[in-house]
Formats: C-alpha cells, sequence, structure tokens
C-alpha cells in the first residue's frame, strides 16, 4: 500500500436511525459451533445477484469436498462448489430460501459422512501474484459479499478498473438487531479477518482503510484491534444505531462523504466489504478453500440453544434449528435474516446460502403480528426516521397511486429497505412493502419499454431496408421499360442497329432534330411522373404530392409541345425495309417476341394500371411489327420445297421460320442454327 495514513478517528453522523431493542445477547454469549454434517445437501445455482452458476456434474458422479460443481456464466456470477464428499444425486427444481415459497434450481448432493477434501492449492504467497490472478482465485473460490446482499466480489473489485479507489471501508457495523455472526466471527477469526483486508489492499492499493464497528461489540473491537498490531489501518468505533450498517450509510459515518443519489461508492473512489467477505478471500487465497461454509445466528425464543454456528452451504434450515433446540410449539413466526430487513420462511426444507446470516425463530411474544394498517395521519415521523432522507409518506401515496414517475422523482431507489420508517409509523402501514412492489414494478415495466423499443428499431431499420430495395428496383425495372421500349420502336422501324443497343441509330426515323428532342423530353418527363407517383402511394407525404404535381404538369406540357411540332410538321415517311432473308427472320422473331408478351399480359386476372398501360403499348408495337413482317414476307422469295433428308420439316408455329426444323423440334428448343433459339423455346 502506497501512503496508509493514520487520520484521527472522525465520525459523522446519519440523518434519521432508530434504536429497536437489540437482542443480540440471545446468541452472542457461545463461541461459534460446528453445525452437525446433514446427510443430504441442497446447492442452489443462484446464491447470488446476477447469473445463475450452471452445473458441470451430473446425477450419480461422486464429488469431494470443494469440487466446482456448477461454474458461473457471464461476467456477473459466481461458481458452486460441493460443501461436503459424496454423490450427485438430483439436479432440478428445489425449495429456494425466498418469501414467495418458490422452487429453483440447484444441486443434491447425498453426504458419505466422510467430508473428504479434494487437493487444494494455496497461496500464501500471493503478493508475487498478478492482480488479475488475485482477482480470479477470488472469483473462482465462488465469493459473493456475504453481509447479506450477495453481489459478487470480483465484479465489485473490478467495478472502475480505471478508477483510483483511494478509501477501503471493512464493514463490521452489523446493525441489524438479534444478528451476532459478524461480532463472533470478529472476535473468533479477527486474524483471518485482518489478512483478508491484507489482500484486499494488496489488490486495490488505497491510501487508507477504515474499518467501522458499532461500540455494541466491545469484544470484537478488541479482538480486531489485537490483530491490527502495527498496521496503519483505522478502526473506528462509532454508536449503535440501526441502520448504520447500511453501505452508504456507513461510509458517510466515517468519511462525512455521501454517495450519490442512485450512486455506487466506486463513483467516490472508495470500496466497502463485509467482514464475512474478506475472512472467504482470507481462506481462498490462503488456503485455497473456496466458499462452502458460512458464520449463521441462530436465535429466537422458540430456540433452547440460540447461538452462532459455522454451517456447510446447502444444509436444510429445519436440521439447523433442531441442532439448536427448535420448540416447534413456542414457534411463531421464522425469518430469514433480522426482524428489520428479513423475510419470512415458508418452509423448512429450504437450505442455507452464501448470504443466510441468521435464522431468527421467534415466538408470538417476541415479534408480535403487526395490527392492522390505518390511515395515513400525516404525523412525519417516517420521514423523521429515514436514513436516506426520503419522505416515506409520499412514496407511500404514490405506490398506492402507482405514480412511477413521481416514485423515481422522489429517490425510490434510494430507499434501503431498512423498515426504519415502518418501525416507528403509528399507523403500522407495511410502508416497505410498498416499496419493494413498486420497485418491482417499475423494473418490470422499464423492462418491457426496453424490449419495446429495441422491437420498434428493428422494425423501423426494416422498413427502411424494404423501402430502398424497392426504390432501387423502381428504378432498375424503369430504366429496362425504357431502354426495351427504345429497342423495340427501333426494331419496329426496322433498324437492326437500334435493336442492338445502338442509341444514337435508335432514334425516330424521318422526325427533325427538333422533335426529337421534344420526344427525348415527353418521355423523361413521363418516367420522372410514373416514379414519383409510386413513391406516393408508398410514403404519401404533402411534399411528395407536390412534387407530383409539380412533374405531371410538366410532363403535360412537354406532350403538348411534342404534339404540336409533331402537327406542325409530321415525320417524313421511313424507307421501306430492305426484304433480305435477315431482316425477314428478325421481324418474325420480334413479332413472335411481342406475341408472346401481350398472351402473358392477357392472362393476368386482375391487372395493374401499370400493366395495363404495358399490355396497350406493347399491342400498338405488335400491329406495328405484324405489319412490317406482312410487308417483307410479301417481297420474300417462295419459300424453298422441303429438302431431302429432312422430311420433318415444317413451318415454326411462332415464328413462321420453315428452316431446320424437323417433326421433334417443333414444339421445343429450336435448331441451333435457328435464330428464333436466342429467344429460348418458341
Ligand atoms: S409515520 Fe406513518 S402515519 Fe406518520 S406520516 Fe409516515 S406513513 Fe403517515
Ligand atoms: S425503508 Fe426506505 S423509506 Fe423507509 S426509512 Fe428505510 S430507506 Fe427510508
Amino acid at each position: 500500500m502506497s501512503a496508509l495514513h493514520k487520520a484521527e478517528a472522525l465520525i459523522w453522523g446519519i440523518p434519521g436511525g432508530i434504536h429497536p431493542a437489540e437482542r443480540k445477547e440471545l446468541s452472542n454469549r457461545t463461541p461459534i459451533q460446528p453445525a452437525p454434517l446433514p446427510k443430504r445437501l441442497t446447492l442452489p445455482l443462484n446464491q447470488h445477484i446476477g447469473a445463475p452458476a450452471e452445473p458441470v456434474v451430473t446425477v450419480g458422479e461422486r464429488v469431494l469436498k470443494g469440487q466446482l460443481i456448477a461454474a458461473a456464466t457471464g461476467f456477473v456470477s459466481v461458481p458452486v462448489h460441493a460443501p461436503t464428499s459424496g454423490t450427485v444425486s438430483f439436479i432440478g427444481s428445489q425449495p429456494y430460501p425466498h418469501v414467495s415459497g418458490m422452487l429453483a434450481p440447484a444441486i443434491v448432493i447425498d453426504s458419505d459422512g466422510q467430508d473428504k477434501w479434494i487437493e487444494l492449492t494455496p497461496c500464501a504467497d500471493y503478493r508475487h501474484l498478478e492482480n488479475s490472478a488475485l482477482v480470479e482465485l477470488i472469483r473462482q473460490a465462488g465469493i459473493s459479499g456475504l453481509g447479506g446482499a450477495g453481489f459478487p466480489t470480483a465484479v465489485k473489485l473490478n467495478a472502475r478498473p480505471t478508477q483510483k479507489i483511494h478509501t477501503l471501508i471493512i464493514n463490521g457495523t452489523e446493525c441489524e438487531p438479534y444478528i451476532s455472526a459478524d461480532d463472533l466471527l470478529m472476535r473468533e477469526r479477527a486474524n483471518e479477518l485482518i489478512s483478508g483486508i491484507d489482500i484486499l489492499v494488496q489488490l486495490i492499493q488505497p491510501d487508507q482503510v477504515l474499518i467501522g464497528i458499532e461500540d455494541n461489540k466491545p469484544e470484537a473491537i478488541a479482538a480486531v484491534r489485537h490483530a491490527l498490531a502495527e498496521r496503519s489501518y483505522q478502526l473506528k468505533v462509532f454508536p449503535t444505531k440501526y441502520p448504520s450498517g447500511g453501505e452508504k450509510q456507513l461510509i458517510q459515518i466515517l468519511t462525512g462523504v455521501e454517495v450519490p443519489s442512485g450512486g455506487l461508492p466506486a463513483d467516490i473512489g472508495m470500496l466497502c466489504q463485509n467482514v464475512g467477505t474478506c475472512v472467504a478471500i482470507h481462506n481462498a487465497v490462503i488456503h485455497g478453500k473456496p466458499l462452502i461454509s458460512r458464520i449463521t445466528t441462530l436465535t429466537g425464543e422458540a430456540l433452547a440453544r440460540p447461538m452462532n454456528v459455522e454451517v456447510l452451504l446447502g444444509t436444510p434450515v429445519g436440521e439447523l434449528l433442531e441442532f439448536a433446540g427448535l420448540d416447534r410449539g413456542k414457534l411463531n413466526r421464522l425469518i430469514m435474516g433480522g426482524p428489520m430487513m428479513g423475510f419470512t420462511l415458508p418452509d423448512f426444507a429450504v437450505p442455507v446460502i452464501k448470504t443466510t446470516n441468521c435464522l431468527l425463530a421467534s415466538t408470538t411474544a417476541e415479534l408480535p403480528p403487526p395490527p392492522p394498517a390505518m390511515p395515513c395521519i400525516r404525523c412525519g415521523e417516517c420521514a423523521e426516521a429515514c436514513p436516506a432522507s426520503l419522505l416515506p409518506q409520499q412514496l407511500h401515496f404514490f405506490a398506492i397511486g402507482q405514480e412511477h414517475e413521481q416514485l423515481k422523482a422522489h429517490n425510490l431507489f434510494d430507499c434501503i429497505e431498512c423498515g426504519a420508517c415502518a418501525y416507528v409509523c403509528p399507523s403500522s402501514i407495511p410502508l416497505v412493502q410498498y416499496y419493494r412492489a413498486a420497485k418491482g414494478e417499475i423494473r418490470d415495466l422499464e423492462q418491457k419499454q426496453l424490449k419495446a423499443e429495441q422491437s420498434k428499431q428493428r422494425f423501423e431499420l426494416r422498413q427502411e431496408r424494404l423501402r430502398r430495395a424497392e426504390e432501387q428496383k423502381e428504378a432498375e425495372r424503369q430504366a429496362r421499360a425504357a431502354k426495351a421500349a427504345q429497342a423495340k420502336a427501333a426494331q419496329a422501324q426496322g433498324s437492326p442497329a437500334a435493336a442492338n443497343g445502338d442509341t444514337a441509330a435508335a432514334k425516330p426515323a424521318g422526325l427533325s432534330d427538333e422533335q426529337k428532342k421534344l420526344k427525348i423530353e415527353a418521355s423523361m418527363a413521363q418516367v420522372a411522373l410514373k416514379k414519383a407517383e409510386k413513391q406516393l402511394a408508398t410514403h404519401a407525404s404533402p411534399e411528395l404530392q407536390a412534387q407530383v404535381d409539380e412533374l405531371r404538369s410538366a410532363a403535360a406540357i412537354a406532350q403538348q409541345a411534342l404534339d404540336t411540332a409533331m402537327t406542325a410538321n409530321p415525320p417524313a415517311p421511313t424507307a421501306a425495309p430492305v426484304a433480305d432473308d435477315g431482316a425477314l427472320k428478325k421481324a418474325k422473331i420480334d413479332a413472335a417476341m411481342l406475341r408472346a408478351q401481350v398472351r402473358k399480359l392477357e392472362k393476368l386476372e386482375a391487372p395493374s394500371d401499370e400493366q395495363q398501360s404495358e399490355l396497350q403499348q406493347l399491342r400498338s408495337q405488335l400491329e406495328a411489327a405484324e405489319k412490317l413482317l406482312a410487308s417483307l414476307e410479301a417481297q420474300a422469295p417462295a419459300p424453298a420445297a422441303s429438302q431431302p433428308g429432312s422430311p420433318g420439316a415444317s413451318t415454326c408455329r411462332q415464328t413462321g421460320c420453315r428452316r431446320w426444323r424437323t417433326e421433334k423440334s417443333q414444339d421445343r428448343r429450336c435448331h441451333a442454327a435457328c435464330p428464333s433459339a436466342q429467344a429460348g423455346k418458341t
């Protein structure tokens, strides 16, 4: 660590807070006990915040204590390890510790009673490791925050890779009534705690380390102070008040700095870790042991022997409570967690998981059912108690009215659900339940809105893509049609050069230069008008409509100019085509092709306007082509008699060709030498 300094042990206050009966004496008078090895352990795949782990074992497989049984999936996830040796007996839905009583995917291990470890790979000399290797070691040990939230520790250590963490805060507050797991851990494992802090310091190189402990834990304070020895980490002891252990609240108490609304401690260069997490880091790095057990408080007046136990993850809650002498007759409510932030367990079969810091088996006298909720009397006591300086009564009204925008504007998401407001409310309104429900609704809605927005964007992009493709196709089609019309017009005039695409030769014969220019202009105006009309039909808009009107006027003017020029100076008749054999063949092919196109369009049941107009045009062209053909045939010499050796020679039904045909090819493809072969099947 660069320059750890011993600053004066200043502390600051937080707004609000309450002083409920602590009741920690129930469980903190005896040392930590090892919990008995259960016959069957249930390991949920999601004991942390983030993506569930993925099983890497199969049913029937034998596993050793500490063996990886489910691998992390994704960045925010942690693996799961076998807490004891035995056989995987089931993989699937099992009871999960949740207020709803829901099931969740889990791996069940039947213990073999041997509790045999895998071979461990300790790394006592961690100071030579790269930071990334050290973080990976912590990640592979399956460590998530043991203070209650369960956020993957390796992710938290990487939260702001480019931002300097100048203050490391160690949370030994444990402010919630009844719970004494961290207290006992600090008393009995202070050296491991400091070793875990040393590892964190090696990783993040903070300027200062602050260890915060409430003054109701004198033995823990003494043990930590002793374990600190010559280290310059600051131990800060402060008065007991609930909820001083909230991450943001503790930071404010120890540094006087507030984490901004909606922000993280990393935003202000701070990182907070629970004392239990630090011990887990020590075990993972120094001993190579993954997280397979934790310290859990067993407390409540329904237990004959309240205590703290070191329990294997996956141990059924019912077995643990029996170990602590549960009197089921006295039990009124079983809570996982403390009385302020915990939740009622519907089932004894649920297992202990990484975040289970307490099991509270309470009697009716101890935690009586709350009286029926009464209307809010606007006394303001909830606001006085709120450590986040919120307006709980306002949040309550907005939550009832599902006024999500108002809830967000009043910083609902800064609520840490500590329950201080509900604790002081004279109307016994279960305020926190309203906040939890409202948060869930808002998150759901935001997820739906996000999905809808993504779908809308995908739809709009697709529409745009289709529109562009359609426009391009239309432009290409018009270009082809214009070219074909020019070529056909030229062919109708018997100009082979024009038919071959020679545009210079394709100029209409007999027209003056001025007439040709006007004709081209009229044609181009028509093309532009049709294109704009098509676009208007697809995407009607005032701008497009105005453009179409303008183009229509321009086309009418161009056509009128052409008509006037043609009337004033009719074109000279074109010279009769030369009746050579090639011209005759060409005329026959052209006529046949036009006939085929006309037939094809005539077969359409419901032709569009455009197709009808094309049909008209083709009919005119066909008429001209047939006239030309008749004229050429009249000039052609009489057909030669059938050649010997070609008994099947006959006239092609399509082209009138009388040569190079056989009976077989009558209805098939022409002979290769037949000019109609260019048009395919005739
Ligand atoms: S404490 Fe209860 S009754 Fe008083 S203002 Fe808050 S919600 Fe209303
Ligand atoms: S539960 Fe939320 S609103 Fe109520 S006191 Fe705690 S932080 Fe404030």
